[in-house]
C-alpha cells in the first residue's frame, strides 16, 4: 500500500469531515420532520370529533359544546375522554345537563353553528327532567 502524502491525508480528512457534516444535517432534518409529524398527529388527535364512548362524530350530530371544568372533571374522573356526545356525558354524570352546566364559551351560543335538538334543549334548560328528552 502506497504511503499517503500530507496533502492526501488532508484531503481525506476534509472529505470525512464533509460527510460527517452532511450526515449531521440529514439527521437534523429527520428530527425536524419527526417533530412536525408528531405535532400533526397531536393536532389531529385534539381535533378528532368522535365521542369517546359511542364513537359518534360529534360534528355530524351537531354536538360541539363546552361544559364547566368541574363537570368535565366529574365526568372523566374514572375514565378519560377527549369528547363526549350529550347522551354519553349525561350517562356518565347520571343526569341531564342544564344551561348551568355549560361555560360561557362562544360555541355554547345558540347562534353559533348548528346544534342538535337535545343540545339546544340542554343549553336552554333551567332544570333537568326525570325523563330523557332525546
Ligand atoms: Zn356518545
Amino acid at each position: 500500500m502506497p504511503k499517503l502524502t500530507t496533502l492526501e491525508w488532508e484531503l481525506l480528512f476534509g472529505d470525512i469531515r464533509c460527510q460527517e457534516q452532511e450526515l449531521e444535517d440529514d439527521l437534523n432534518d429527520l428530527w425536524a420532520t419527526a417533530e412536525n409529524a408528531k405535532e400533526e398527529v397531536d393536532a389531529i388527535a385534539d381535533y378528532a370529533p368522535y365521542c369517546s364512548d359511542c364513537n359518534r362524530d360529534t360534528n355530524v350530530i351537531d354536538e360541539y359544546y363546552m361544559v364547566k371544568d368541574e363537570l368535565w372533571e366529574q365526568a372523566t374522573a374514572t375514565q378519560q375522554a377527549d369528547k363526549l356526545c350529550i347522551g354519553c356525558l349525561e350517562k356518565r354524570i347520571g343526569r341531564q345537563l342544564t344551561k348551568h352546566d355549560f361555560n360561557d364559551a362562544p360555541v355554547n351560543e345558540l347562534s353559533y353553528g348548528t346544534k342538535s335538538d337535545r343540545l339546544r334543549n340542554r343549553l336552554t334548560a333551567e332544570a333537568y327532567h326525570d325523563t330523557a328528552a332525546d
